[in-house]
């Protein structure tokens, strides 16, 4: 059920938060894509209340924090933000808010830590946003209960806020029913709920209407999907409608990799081929202290029969180093694995001991529960990133003097360029005119240079 917590009446703004008749908000987001999805129905749901966005905090008459708790150094550079954000509050009498997962596992805590929020609301609060920032005038509070699957409403995207825009974040579900031991996810997620296929499908469909045509489906672990079908069968059914021309979706779990979905990748061309399989570690022993539940060659398994149903598919993934107890020997193993996967890309993090969570409770306690010191997990997440370098600059190479099929997603970084992406995901630049290449065109460009990070071309 719901939490409320109420700090107490506020002492008076500086000066009216919402002057003027139609009010400026600026978001500051961290963290993933489910946190960017967050932050998008933020403003889309502001909008309708009469807030339009701004790119600036120095004009915002609310700034919203959105916050992620993944690592230890996201709180840190929440709370540095929060004190640039001080003196906009003296000047205009800014409300400030942070919401997102720090704002879920701190609750009240936060209100007491930082003196200037004004209110904080966990992610099951986000439909109630414009209320809440009626509410911060008269009131600091802390809105973080969960709701369980019958009172949940799914933000929902509005379509005439993604018109003009190429791509957008559907949520297909939320929360997470594993138990990873380096995770605070459950803690600041909860439990998996799906929202309905129907539902899915309906916005997939609207905003398609509005010229969108690539949908990112998201969920923390968006792949255990069960609202009404299978993930599979939802892929399909977004498949089927006309206006959608592109199919992504993060973020998934190894142990949810079905046949069904291994089978979807191979038949529906509309389902991109890329896929974000994170796998952690290389070890097994590692594994098993971070209870992901499969072995190195369960996950080399799928991701072969991955390859073998959609030859070419770029797999990303994640890994953790220096997670508790790992040795030089599980190290060098996740080194192996790396080279034998030859991963498009990869996200590679120095292990964080989060609060709420299995390792933390564990770490020291027993020779396999060892803290690795900081200095041995920053070099050996150094050699990782050297070797997955390496890997995406060769994956990126071999796309040179190709053809590929850019959804074009907006202006480049420079003046007469633009910018889109591959099938691969891969970041493409090139030079045309908006009028040649607008958002949303899917465009034949022949890659002419390759980079660390993306690639440049003509448009063919
Ligand atoms: S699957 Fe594991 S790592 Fe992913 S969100 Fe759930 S608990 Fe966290």
């Amino acid at each position: 059920m719901p939490e409320l917590v109420s700090l107490g009446p506020k002492p008076p703004a500086a000066a009216p938060a919402n002057a003027g008749p139609r009010r400026t908000v600026f978001v500051h987001t961290f963290g993933c894509q489910m946190n960017e999805s967050d932050s998008q129905r933020m403003v889309e749901l502001l909008g309708q209340a009469a807030w339009s966005p701004v790119s600036l905090p120095e004009e915002a008459d609310l700034i919203l924090v959105n916050t992620c708790a993944v690592r230890e150094k996201a709180e840190q550079k929440l709370l540095s933000a929060l004190g640039r954000y001080r003196e906009h509050k003296a000047r205009r009498g800014t409300v400030i808010a942070v919401a997102g997962c720090v704002a879920q596992a701190e609750k009240e805590r936060l209100l007491k830590r930082v003196p200037y929020v004004d209110f904080v609301f966990g992610p099951d609060h986000l439909a109630e946003l414009p209320g809440m920032v009626a509410r911060a005038a008269r009131e600091r509070f802390a809105e973080t209960g969960w709701m369980d699957s019958e009172e949940y409403l799914f933000p929902r995207a509005d379509p005439e806020a993604a018109r003009g825009r190429a791509t957008a974040f559907v949520t297909a579900m939320k929360g997470c029913d594993n138990v990873c031991s380096f995770c605070i996810v459950p803690h600041t997620r909860g439990r998996e709920v799906s929202r309905p296929a129907a539902e899915v499908v309906e916005e997939c469909r609207r905003l398609a209407e509005v010229g969108v045509r690539e949908v990112t489906l998201i969920g923390q672990n968006v792949n255990s999907y069960r609202g009404g079908c299978d993930f599979a069968t939802l892929l399909r059914r977004v498949a089927a409608l006309e206006g959608v021309a592109r199919i992504r979706f993060t973020t998934s779990h190894p142990h949810d990799l079905s046949d069904a979905l291994v089978e979807a990748f191979r038949d529906e061309p509309k389902v991109m081929p890329h896929f974000h399989l994170p796998v952690q570690s290389g070890s097994d022993p590692v594994l098993a202290r971070m209870r992901r539940d499969y072995t190195v060659a369960g996950y080399l398994e799928r991701f072969d029969r991955l390859l073998a149903a959609r030859p070419g598919i770029a797999i990303t993934t994640d890994f953790i180093a220096g997670f508790p107890g790992e040795t030089e020997e599980d190290f060098e193993a996740s080194v192996r694995l790396l080279a034998r996967a030859r991963f498009d890309n990869s996200f590679s993090f120095v292990y964080s001991p989060r609060p709420h969570t299995g390792a933390v409770r564990r770490l020291g306690s027993a020779p396999e529960w060892a803290e690795v010191p900081r200095e041995v997990a920053v070099a050996r997440l150094e050699r990782l990133q050297a070797v997955q370098r390496r890997l995406s600059a060769e994956a990126l190479a071999s796309r040179l003097g190709s053809d590929v099929e850019v959804l074009v997603e907006g202006p480049g970084d420079e003046e007469g360029w633009r910018r889109g992406r591959t099938p691969h995901n891969h970041l493409v630049h090139f030079a045309a005119s908006e009028a040649r290449a607008p958002a949303g065109a899917l465009l034949p460009v022949r890659v002419t240079r390759a980079g660390g990070s993306s690639l440049s071309g003509e448009l063919r």
